[in-house]
């Protein structure tokens, strides 16, 4: 059996740094650019696993090794298997995050692949609002704020990718505890969580904002 190590951030870099790869052998021609290419990519890759075994290494080298988009995309599936899921969760859990809101809609977890999950989240469209649940050092996380399609692209604040963007905006506690007037934080965010999720490569911009967003 294959043991699990790279998290779903860490699979998209490999992902990113294949399509680069890729992306160079369509369009230079010249052997020692695309040398210096693939040297640096697995270079890339080994920056965001801190702690590899000498076979994880070799296995994540090999994508210095291919020429053809079929060789990278049956190399990245059979990477799948090594993917660390998203940890375990119940709806009940779920619930007990958002003891305030009443009827609170829990996504179908059935139907997420919790592979390709760094952040679960998801939409009340009803009540425009946002709920993320986010597992940290063996817990979860949940934070709900309000969310305002923007109908516009630009750079989303935890994937750092050009997307269709929302703005989410979160009520933060008060800095003194009796004041009435509740501060807010809001950024710009993917609209679409599956998409963010399939393009975050570093966890620390949405952690930044979680961290600051808890209540
Ligand atoms: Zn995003």
């Amino acid at each position: 059996m294959s043991t699990p190590f790279i998290k779903n951030h860490q699979y998209n870099v490999i992902k990113k740094q294949a399509e680069f790869i890729l992306k160079t052998l369509r369009s230079v021609a010249d052997r020692s650019v695309l040398e210096t290419v693939r040297y640096r990519s697995v270079l890339n890759i080994f920056e965001v696993f801190p702690n590899l075994s000498e076979d994880q290494r070799k296995m994540l080298e090999q994508v210095s090794t291919f020429e053809t988009a079929y060789d990278f995309q049956r190399y990245l599936s059979e990477l799948e298997q090594y993917l660390e899921p998203y940890p375990p969760i119940t709806p009940k859990q779920i619930e007990k995050l958002f003891p305030k809101t009443k009827k609170l809609k829990v996504p179908n977890l059935q139907s997420i692949n919790f592979r390709f999950v760094t952040y679960l989240s998801w939409m009340d469209i009803a009540t425009n609002k946002l709920f993320i649940v986010y597992p940290f050092e063996g817990k979860f996380i949940g934070i709900e704020g309000r969310i305002t399609p923007t109908n516009k692209k630009g750079y989303c604040l935890f994937c750092n990718r050009h997307h269709e963007l929302a703005f989410f905006s979160v009520k933060t506690k008060p800095s003194v505890p009796s004041a009435d007037n509740y501060a807010a934080i809001g950024h710009y965010v993917c609209l679409d969580n599956q998409v963010c999720n399939q393009s975050i490569t570093n966890t620390a911009a949405l952690e930044k904002f979680i961290f600051s967003a808890r209540k």
